[in-house]
């Protein structure tokens, strides 16, 4: 009784801080329903090799566990979703906007290509992408031979036989991976300190009908969710990619919290109760958790959101420090190997400082 109590508090908690962020928030106009929130082009590992990916940021209503309940702890992308009902036609305008800016790019090149399509919510919800708009979004990117490799992203709920056929159907010649967001291997952690609402049987089904139609899944991890301190974030990351690694799992992307805006974390965060993770956590997890061999079989992510600002994963206030861990944590996840980790020049002071403070906060 006293733990359902606790997440009741957590979930309301979570919720009223949403809607009191939501109640500031400007009406979007029809030009900016039309084009996307954000893309880019950048360097990134790809399954074989190192290549480019193409980000595409989609703005639909939100996420519903976001919208219709009260959402994960971390979690502020419901700021930049339109909350009402898109156009389909919206999003495709949205899609082959940031397509069409960027598709000469991407056909002259050398390098191969994945697409990485975020909607911030799930990409299989038809409250959030319809079938219609789906259908436009495989078909254009079925034409492209340079991108080789694709993500959509989804909540497991909506995830079925029908939609995976129908996507395979247009995709046939290309390498998919589902992203889902399990954050962590503990139902715990999961449920009561994200809010997740996702249990690891419930990830486990979804993971084999996933496998069983031949499509990739990518994991996203929270490194240091909110009431974890540093060692237990290390202890809970390592636990976490040695199962998925066990489980078969394609890719394992690890996000480092940030402070997002409107969540639970930024509360807590301007209360001093929460610290973004210091690298030096996220590669002694790195270190513990992975063997040369296993880089065989899965392929480790990790392109942190605010790297070396207050809100983001940082050490201490230098930027060289921070700049030379993250240039560390880049060469390390393009070449796939742990020995990028150890050549840095030198060590900055403020490891003396995390190694006190590792067990504290
Ligand atoms: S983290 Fe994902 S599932 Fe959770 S509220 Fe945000 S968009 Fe929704
Ligand atoms: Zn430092």
């Amino acid at each position: 009784m006293k733990s359902r109590n606790n997440k009741n508090c957590l979930s309301e908690e979570i919720a009223k801080l949403r809607k009191k962020s939501l109640n500031y928030k400007k009406k979007y106009t029809i030009d900016q329903l039309n084009k996307p929130v954000s893309f880019w082009i950048k360097e990134e590992r790809l399954l074989d090799e190192i290549g480019k990916e193409i980000t595409i940021i989609l703005r639909t209503r939100g996420c519903c566990w976001a919208l219709e309940n009260s959402g994960c702890s971390m979690c502020g992308y419901v700021e930049d979703a339109n909350i009402d009902y898109v156009d389909p036609q919206q999003i495709i305008n949205q899609f082959d906007y940031a397509l069409d800016q960027k598709i000469d790019e991407i056909n002259s090149d050398t390098n191969n290509y994945a697409l990485k399509i975020f909607n911030s919510g799930s990409f299989f919800d038809s409250k959030e992408i319809s079938e219609e708009t789906r259908i436009h979004i495989y078909k254009r990117i079925s034409e492209i031979p340079n991108i080789k490799e694709i993500t959509f992203e989804t909540r497991v709920e909506f995830i079925n036989k029908n939609l995976l056929k129908q996507m395979l159907n247009y995709l046939e010649n290309k390498y998919i991976e589902l992203g889902i967001g399990l954050e962590s291997v503990d139902d715990y952690i999961r449920n009561k300190y994200i809010n997740k609402n996702l249990t690891f049987d419930k990830f486990m089904k979804a993971v084999k009908l996933i496998h069983e139609m031949d499509i990739g899944i990518k994991v996203y991890l929270l490194f240091k969710p909110p009431f974890l301190n540093e060692q237990g974030s290390i202890d809970d990351c390592i636990k976490s990619i040695k199962k998925l690694t066990e489980s078969n799992i394609n890719t394992i992307s690890i996000n480092p919290c940030n402070i997002q805006k409107g969540s639970l974390v930024e509360s807590l965060w301007k209360q001093k109760k929460y610290r973004p993770p210091w690298f030096y956590s996220l590669f002694e997890s790195f270190r513990q958790a992975l063997k040369k061999e296993d880089f065989k079989k899965v392929r480790i992510l990790c392109d942190p959101s605010g790297s070396g600002s207050k809100r983001g994963i940082h050490n201490c206030s230098s930027k060289d420090c921070n700049e030379n861990m993250n240039k560390l944590l880049k060469n390390f996840i393009l070449n796939q190997d742990l020995e990028e980790l150890n050549k840095s020049e030198s060590e900055c002071i403020c490891k003396k400082k995390y190694d006190i403070q590792k067990i504290q906060n």
